[in-house]
């Protein structure tokens, strides 16, 4: 099958190419002129509109859709594992395609969920067509009468399916006792895994770790191993120098998330002088409880404007830098470096933006445009592996949409009766 794509602006080695973008199944064919010899089989008219990869959502856990709107103080009351607890394997099923529609809508193709039931949230991705770095949420209860190891072997066997990958998935330091993180320190020396894990969310919790064990959270992962095969981290509030030079030397990226950190107050992640290090960072929406929106532009613009408030410096950061940490850099911080961009030969994940319900004139910086003035709506259509998973508003992907809402309508009510 091969479609050309006429007609378009082309983001493209962080510049804006005009002409012809052609797919050839699952692969990009050209960028900017046709390919001789081929005939396309279908030709779709961009009419001047933006031509981006997907969008990777580097932290997510999608069920807790289901938490959105609860109040701040039913969060803080821990409500929210009360309604975790009762979510069947059909809820989080239900739940999952419920973000999955969210996410194709907002350009995003590719999420990294963590989370302790991965069977229904694999089965819900594979059947949409979006990308899912899957990994489990491993703290002491999850822990509980269970050899790790087995856990982890089961994963690598069960979840490296279609669409979805596995990865060691820790919940975070606090959340685990020394037994528990020495062990999955063994974990990422079978195979050098990376491991990922909530790192440095807040102030507060770094402070108990130093109250705990005489060193930050960064500090104590590299003295444990944690880090010995890389490592991927979310968050990263407020690191000292040290902990960010302990993040460059042993290649461990991070995944920013700073709707959800300016949610919960906790800081802002110093992505300007983590990237000044060479350390790779990506984007992630976190989910409900901290952030109800799964809007990457929304991520961006607030990356974009934070570090410019933090470094006190309106150049801090430029606009094609934060884009490719939606992006491309997303895509490298989850250990994706086969489809970092959008190249000759790499796999077609791509979104078309609607530049023209932006603010875009004068449109001398179109990208800056794009930045500062569009959001989720903008996105006209979404493309993973070369498959249309949304285009205006339409969905394909193997379900209906109406279903999708009136099951998770009915089982939020179910939920909240039981509680
Ligand atoms: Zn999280």
């Amino acid at each position: 099958m091969i479609t050309r794509y006429y007609n378009a602006k082309i983001l493209y080695n962080n510049e804006i190419v005009e002409g012809d973008f052609v797919v050839y199944n699952n692969l990009i064919a050209s960028i900017g002129a046709p390919v001789m010899g081929l005939m396309p089989d279908k030709e779709v008219d961009v009419k001047g509109n933006l031509i981006l990869p997907t969008f990777k959502n580097g932290h997510t856990h999608s069920p807790r859709i289901v938490l959105r709107s609860l109040s701040k103080e039913s969060i803080d009351l821990g409500y929210y594992q009360n309604v975790e607890r009762v979510l069947n394997d059909d809820a989080i099923y239900w739940l999952t395609k419920l973000a999955i529609l969210e996410y194709l809508k907002n350009g995003i193709g590719t999420v990294s969920d963590m989370y302790n039931k991965l069977d229904p949230i694999m089965a819900a991705s594979n059947e949409s067509g979006i990308r899912n770095i899957l990994m489990h949420m491993i703290n002491n209860d999850f822990a509980k009468g269970k050899e790790i190891v087995s856990v982890y072997e089961h994963g690598l066997e069960t979840y490296n399916s279609g669409n979805c990958k596995y990865r060691i998935g820790l919940h975070s330091e606090g959340a685990a006792d020394y037994t528990l993180l020495k062990e999955i320190s063994a974990l990422s020396k079978i195979d050098g895994q990376p491991v990922f894990a909530h790192l440095s969310e807040s102030k507060v919790e770094v402070q108990k770790c130093i109250e705990k064990y005489g060193k930050t959270q960064v500090a104590l992962f590299r003295d444990l191993g944690l880090f010995n095969s890389g490592g991927t981290v979310f968050h990263m509030v407020e690191p000292t120098e040290e902990d960010i030079q302990i993040l460059s030397d042993m290649s461990v990226n991070v995944i920013s998330c700073p709707s959800a950190n300016a949610g919960s107050g906790n800081g802002i992640c110093p992505i300007n002088r983590l990237r000044a290090k060479g350390v790779v960072v990506g984007l992630g929406t976190d989910g409900p409880i901290a952030n109800y929106s799964y809007d990457m532009f929304n991520e961006m613009r607030m990356a974009y404007n934070l570090q410019k408030i933090k470094y006190g410096d309106k150049h801090a950061i430029s606009n094609i830098e934060v884009l490719n940490m939606a992006t491309v850099d997303g895509a490298k911080a989850l250990g994706e470096k086969i489809y970092p961009g959008l190249g000759v030969n790499s796999l077609a994940d791509f979104i078309i933006v609607d530049i023209k319900n932006i603010e875009r004139i004068p449109g001398k910086n179109l990208l800056e445009n794009v930045l500062m003035c569009a959001n989720g709506s903008n996105v006209l259509t979404t493309v993973v592996n070369g498959k249309v998973l949304y285009d205006s508003g339409n969905y394909y992907i193997g379900e209906d949409v109406d279903k999708i809402y009136s099951m998770c309508e009915m089982l939020v009510s179910d939920i909240l009766k039981r509680l």
